[in-house]
């Protein structure tokens, strides 16, 4: 199942042939940000009602909708540095130095975090904060986490995601902290839809590309992830406790370069979905 998050925080399952509003079905009357999260803890209770009410449900084309965050309110987002081979070697290497940051892996500077108000639905618009200064693309494969999770084992970590969605983590380039530099406002576009993990099937054998305009800039898969989903769910929970609807982002290969206003930036995720967003200045 693909569900989203549209225009006021409704909850749809995306089919080819649109979105089906199941948002009643969910019986929650708490505030509609936290809806996703709800369904997410619930899911074992409330898949089955879900997919019933998405089968009878009237549908609206995709492009009438304002896609949100398909999690708009993640209590983290939780971020691998350098996690392929080809973008450590396009940094510098092991103990590489670039834009002025010695870049490490996961094993020596484990993981960062992005602020849950930087995110982004699809077909939004990332906001330039500078126009003087390298802002950079990186296409990321995102899990979202569908239990709460600590101290988890690599062997069991699977059995707490609970879905895959296309993300970018936008950089900007310079000497500030890692998290101040990635958590500018609609610096995590999210979207369009978490796929489950079930219809997603082997998440270390997915293929992501990147394209900027058209322009084929980064072009891998996660088969050359450093750490792959089940050490890096390890790696983490072993530090902080990830919650239902916390976003892992896997890390970007290589092929991370700058955006500019009035730039497409388009990164597809096989059997995850397309996400598509435009870029915009300061104003
Ligand atoms: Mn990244």
């Amino acid at each position: 199942v693909q569900l989203c998050v549209f225009d006021e925080w409704r909850i749809g399952v995306r089919t080819e042939a649109g979105i089906a509003d199941v948002t009643d079905a969910l019986g929650f009357a708490g505030d509609p940000l936290d809806r996703m999260r709800f369904l997410i803890e619930r899911w074992q209770e409330l898949g089955e009602r879900i997919r019933h009410a998405a089968a009878g449900a009237p549908l609206v084309p995709e492009d009438a909708v304002r896609f949100r965050p398909p999690v708009p309110r993640p209590s983290k987002i939780v971020a691998a540095p350098v996690n392929y081979r080809r973008h450590q070697e396009e940094m510098g290497g092991e103990s590489g130095v670039y834009g002025g940051v010695t870049i490490g892996s996961i094993d020596e500077y484990g993981a960062f975090l992005k602020a849950p108000s930087s995110l982004l639905g699809a077909g939004g618009k990332i906001r330039l904060p500078y126009l003087d200064r390298r802002i950079d693309h990186e296409g990321e494969v995102g899990v979202v986490i569908g239990r709460e999770a600590h101290g988890v084992a690599a062997a069991d970590a699977l059995d707490f995601v609970f879905g895959y969605v296309p993300l970018m983590d936008i950089t900007l380039r310079g000497g500030e902290d890692r998290s101040f530099r990635k958590s500018f406002d609609t610096f995590t576009p999210l979207g369009p839809a978490i796929v489950t993990a079930d219809e997603v099937g082997d998440a270390g054998e997915l293929g992501l590309q990147l394209r900027v305009n058209g322009e084929l800039r980064q072009d891998a898969n996660t088969r050359d992830l450093i750490y792959g989903v089940p050490r890096l769910i390890e790696r983490i929970s072993g530090v902080m406790t990830l919650l239902p609807g916390d976003i892992v982002a896997t890390g970007t290969p290589e092929g991370v370069g700058p955006i500019e206003p009035g730039d497409e930036v388009v990164l597809t995720i096989e059997r995850v979905g397309t996400l598509r967003v435009g870029v915009s200045g300061p104003d």
